[in-house]
């Protein structure tokens, strides 16, 4: 081809680190300023300049660019400054450029199927250039983030989520496909944007949202065989649990909001029982909030106590309780609850505030997953501590505004005594000489190493066992180093060897789960999965 489309192709161009050579192989001469660069400079330059942009959005806006220009380039940054730009393409930053999705909008990412599609899905897939396609990641935009419903400029996420798939756990750029579906939003401000860039209509939903989401997911087998693993990601809550348990036996599907929660959580427990003592079933756990994250979570918990104790999975669930909004959910409210809920209404009277479930419960784990900041208070922090030697105290909730309480609050509130970890990141706290180094469960510890997992096994199916797995893996990655200061997780910085180490013992649980279809299965599961990883340095073109 000739040198110009080389270098408009974001998969091929280096920008000024084509070699003298490939100048020439390739008719670029005259194209490029005479300088010849190095990978390693460009990235100090491009770091430069991001550093620069004091709005967060303009931060985003670059590294949307850098990757719409030079791909290689905008994952070596990405690679080599996980801590650093992890905020700018995904959250939080990413949350405002969805809001701002159709302003900013310039070259069109991912692959848009609208009710405008319906009954042209299939045809609609194949317009996407890729053949080989293994992990999509697909939004309806009904409750992307903690922002609500952002409807079509949902994209955002699916597109931020592949970028973290392809640094954080090596899947390769072009096996990754981004998937808006837009049934309309019952966002007034965006409805009435100029700029928006969805269907201009209110939510489709019962059987016509049904009907489209059977249709993609059929046309997705179809297209792209049964191992493509597909990702939903920020469905509101009464169609993801719905989604999930529909296709879970005839699709490799994942949902990240329920299970990938549900792993880094139970990976952080896990780790915190190094500190706490006991095993899992000594302990007792209260969440706030019983959604996507809370119930997903208290599933996977259970789930692994019965793996460990044997017992039951329903009397394992006797030491979980969950408050919603109208309290704490109790075997008489049985009737009206939602059937994700229903597994956890455990005998007792009813109780409403968090501060009464707390002194009624006598937790031992304290967990926030209701996406409404501040509600751990003094009182309950305080309560906490007069009962726990050491209380583990979860506040989840994002973004940071949303905390249910701060590190600062957590470690001053229990005189130091608390582990502490949260959704959001908060930075290191002293209390009385003492630094504390908060722990951020951050789903991006999981699901790319999880999705690598499942791909090196050509899994066809995803299995609670393969969570576990996860969960274990990242637990075990924590050392004592990390435990002296308070940390219940690694650090991001080794994350593609975390990731390696996940994948590879989530393979391990697909093959002897007999889910594998890759065989015969590698010696060394590790090895081959750091070998498979995405490297971003240029390839020569000689
Ligand atoms: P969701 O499915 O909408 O669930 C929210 C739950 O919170 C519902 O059960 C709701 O009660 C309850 N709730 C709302 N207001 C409440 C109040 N004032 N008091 C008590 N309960 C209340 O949402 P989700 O997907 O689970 O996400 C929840 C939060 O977790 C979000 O902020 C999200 O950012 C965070 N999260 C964090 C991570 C992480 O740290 N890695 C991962 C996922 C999610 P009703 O059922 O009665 O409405
Ligand atoms: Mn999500």
């Amino acid at each position: 081809g000739s040198g110009y489309s080389l270098m408009r192709d974001p998969r091929y161009n280096k920008g000024l680190a084509f070699t003298e050579k490939e100048r020439d192989a390739h008719y670029l001469r005259g194209l490029l300023p005479p300088i010849v660069l190095s990978q390693e400079l460009q990235e100090k330059k491009m770091m430069n300049l991001i550093r620069q942009y004091e709005v967060p959005l303009h931060r985003y806006m670059a590294m949307i660019g850098l990757q719409e220009t030079n791909e290689r380039l905008f994952y070596k940054l990405l690679i080599d400054n996980v801590e650093e730009l992890l905020p700018v393409v995904y959250t939080p930053t990413v949350g405002e450029a969805c809001q701002k999705y159709g302003s900013i909008f310039r070259h069109s990412q991912g692959l848009y199927i609208s009710l405008k599609e319906k009954g042209k899905i299939l045809e609609t897939l194949k317009n996407w250039p890729e053949r080989t396609v293994q992990v999509i990641v697909v939004t309806d935009g009904e409750r992307i983030l903690g922002l609500g419903d952002l409807g079509c400029q949902g994209m955002g996420i699916p597109v931020g989520k592949l970028a973290l798939y392809t640094a954080l756990g090596g899947v390769r750029p072009s096996l990754c496909l981004p998937i808006t579906i837009d049934v309309g939003t019952n966002n007034e401000k965006l409805l009435n944007d100029e700029f928006y860039i969805g269907l201009r209509q209110k939510r489709a939903t019962g059987e016509e949202y049904n009907e489209l989401l059977q249709e993609f997911m059929y046309a997705v087998k179809q297209n792209y065989g049964e191992k493509v693993l597909i990702q939903f990601e920020d469905f509101a809550n009464h169609n993801a649990f719905e989604l999930l348990a529909r296709y879970s036996s005839s699709h490799l599907v994942f949902n990240d909001d329920i299970q990938g929660t549900a792993a880094v959580v139970l990976a952080g427990l896990l780790s915190a029982l190094r500190l706490l003592g006991g095993t899992l079933a000594d302990h007792k756990f209260l969440f706030l909030g019983a959604g996507e994250a809370g119930t997903g979570i208290a599933d996977l918990i259970a789930l692994e106590i019965s793996e460990q104790n044997g017992k039951p999975i329903e009397e394992n669930r006797k030491n979980i309780w969950l408050v919603d909004s109208k309290g704490l959910i109790v075997s008489s409210r049985k009737e009206s609850l939602q059937d994700f809920k229903k597994p956890w209404a455990h005998e007792h009277e009813p109780i409403t505030g968090l501060i009464n479930a707390v002194k009624a419960i006598k937790p031992t784990i304290l967990i926030g997953t209701s996406g409404v900041g501040k509600q751990f208070t003094k009182e309950v922090v305080e309560d906490m501590a007069s009962f726990n030697k050491t209380p583990l105290i979860m506040a989840l909730s994002n973004p940071t505004s949303q905390a249910e309480c701060t590190a600062e609050e957590a470690y001053t509130w229990s005189e130091g005594r608390a582990i502490f970890a949260s959704g959001s990141p908060f930075d290191p706290f002293e209390y009385e000489g003492k630094t504390f180094v908060p722990g951020q469960a951050n789903n991006a510890y999981i699901f790319p190493g999880f999705g690598l997992g499942v791909i090196m096994a050509g899994s066809i199916r995803v299995h609670n066992g393969m969570l576990l797995a996860a969960s274990k893996a990242l637990a075990s990655q924590v050392t004592e180093e990390h435990y002296e200061k308070g940390m219940i997780y690694p650090p991001l910085t080794n994350i593609r060897k975390i990731s390696a180490n996940i994948a590879a013992k989530v393979a391990a649980k697909a093959y002897e789960l007999g889910l594998a279809s890759h065989l015969p299965q590698p010696e060394d599961l590790v090895e081959s999965a750091e070998k498979c990883m995405y490297s971003p340095v240029y390839r020569s073109y000689l």
